[in-house]
């Protein structure tokens, strides 16, 4: 059995400790700083096998200098940027076998939010960055639209039962955004709900699932009349390509 764990920094950031239930082993996904870890790895006597990053902003890599000067592990960078202390590049079709973890992961390039992003799979859970959010996904900094609706839709194709393990808790300001494109789904009413309560109890809203995603993310839904409707009216333009729904709308959340 694995286990995933959050380790909430920096200000709603999200660093991912993924586990076998029955070793002493963790893999550390995105370590924005080093703090964090090093209490709860010394606190529950815990050793690390690898650090895995998604992509190089400073917000998921700040912590990689601290903990190699600890740990001499290896640390998962993706293959097209440049992060300092990597020791293996990944990319789309590579597989990294996590043996004291009892893991393997597969990899899928997800360009957009960062030109060599990458995401880390097995067929029950993914790390999905700053790609893919609960009811979001990432600003475009150095990607286009196409490409990003394109490593959306990797996402999508993966099984409904994934459960999603993203880079930040911005489930709220993402949710109140879905209401505003779709005032009408009933699945996003729902999950607002749920999310107000656990944030009202500082609890994370991460992970969620890709079906859930899928009934509440209006990234996920540039095919769905509700969405292309909304996207229409804000651009006052005629979408004819899902990419160009997905442009409108991140557009109209870049400003919202
Ligand atoms: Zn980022
Ligand atoms: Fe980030």
């Amino acid at each position: 059995m694995l286990e995933i764990l959050p380790l909430p920094a920096l200000k709603d950031n999200y660093i991912w400790l993924l586990k076998h239930s029955e070793r002493e082993h963790v893999a550390i996904v995105d370590p924005s700083e080093a703090e964090p870890v090093f209490d709860y790895l010394n606190d529950n006597k815990l050793t690390p096998a690898a650090i895995l990053i998604t992509h190089h902003h400073w917000d998921h890599v700040g912590g990689i200098p601290a903990l190699t000067e600890c740990y001499t592990i290896p640390v998962i960078t993706p293959a097209l940027e440049e992060v300092q202390g990597s020791t293996r590049k990944a990319a789309e079709n590579d597989s990294i076998d996590l043996q004291e973890i009892g893991c393997c992961l597969s990899v899928l390039d997800v360009p957009g939010h960062t030109a060599g992003a990458v995401a880390y799979y097995t067929d029950e859970f993914v790390f999905s960055g700053d790609t893919l959010f609960t009811a979001g996904c990432g600003r475009m900094f150095e990607g286009t639209a196409p490409q990003m609706h394109t490593s959306l839709s990797k996402f999508k194709a993966l099984p409904d039962t994934t459960k999603i393990y993203c880079g930040h808790e911005y489930s709220e300001s993402n949710l109140r955004f879905a209401s505003t494109v779709e005032p009408d789904n009933t699945a996003v009413q729902t999950r607002q709900e749920q999310v107000s309560e656990l944030r009202k109890q500082s609890r994370p809203t991460v992970p969620t699932t890709l079906a859930l995603e899928k009934q509440t993310n209006p990234f996920l839904r540039c095919e769905e009349p509700s969405v292309i409707r909304a996207a229409t009216e804000y651009k006052q333009a005629e979408l004819n390509q899902p990419h160009q729904v997905f442009a409108a709308l991140r557009e109209w959340k870049d400003n919202f």
